[in-house]
């Protein structure tokens, strides 16, 4: 899987955001790191297809995703995203979260749809919080619902923005556990994440966004080990 984009910029209200940003990788887990303020959630809401962009491209395994109804209602198939915050539907238990887009979304008979949310509940020890509501749920087990509720869909590629930052710190390594065990298998990744560890050793790229453009871009082993810029240097000795 193939992301590129070329040249993109964005301003909202007149202030810029993205400037001239250019990102070439065959996607398997890619971290977006970066000071608050830098774009990087903007930057994901482009790469998903949710934002699009004053100017540039984007393309996606060798083809150009124009920001039109027609395009983007085929890329979206293949990509689900995870906000902070969970976004669980708080009236419904946590087994109808994860089966309501199953029927309403993929058109799955409501037994099917039960099926695969309870499989998925097994898989990540959930089981006892089928008929709980989210309010009812630590954050740690939403955040983990919402995983699920993303993967039922079967996406190609999951997009997170910030997944453990509005959580305990005692939830954040149960949430990233599940996330490094699904990129294991395959699931291809774009987190951004202030989790510096879990940057560095269960992703294989990062990218470091700061004052609007990308600074840096590479190997994960590479970009913590020999960082380039001053500004990556002081983002990473504020934040380790
Ligand atoms: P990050 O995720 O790195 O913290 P964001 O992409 O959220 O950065 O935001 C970058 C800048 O763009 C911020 O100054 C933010 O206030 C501004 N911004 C983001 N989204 C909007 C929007 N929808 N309308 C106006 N300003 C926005
Ligand atoms: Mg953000």
């Amino acid at each position: 899987m193939r992301m590129e984009l070329n040249s993109i910029s964005k301003s909202f209200n007149g202030n810029l955001v993205l400037k001239d940003i250019c990102f070439s990788q065959d996607i398997s887990s890619v971290a977006i790191i970066g000071p608050s303020g830098g774009g990087k959630s903007t930057l994901l809401r482009i790469l998903g297809g949710l934002l699009a962009p004053d100017s540039g491209t984007l393309g996606f395994d060798g083809k150009t995703v124009h920001f039109n109804e027609k395009d983007l209602i085929e890329y979206r198939k293949d990509i689900s995203f995870v906000f902070q915050s969970k976004g669980l539907f708080e009236h419904l238990p946590a087994l109808e979260n994860v089966t309501l887009p199953l029927v309403h979304t993929l058109g799955l008979e409501k037994s099917e749809a039960k099926a695969a949310a309870q499989k998925l509940f097994d898989r990540f020890g959930l089981s006892d919080t089928e008929k709980k509501y989210p309010s009812q749920l630590s954050g740690g087990q939403q955040q983990r619902i919402a995983i699920a509720r993303s993967l039922a869909m079967k996406p190609k590629l999951l997009l997170l923005d910030e997944p453990t930052s509005a959580l305990d710190p005692e939830y954040t390594s149960e949430v990233l556990d599940m996330l490094t065990e699904l990129q294991g298998e395959g699931l291809k990744t774009i987190i951004v994440t202030h989790e510096m560890g879990f940057a560095k050793n269960a992703c294989e790229t990062v990218v470091f966004l700061s004052g609007n453009r990308i600074l840096e871009q590479g190997k994960s082993s590479e970009i913590f080990s020999h960082p380039q810029t001053k500004q990556l240097q002081s983002f990473l000795d504020k934040i380790l």
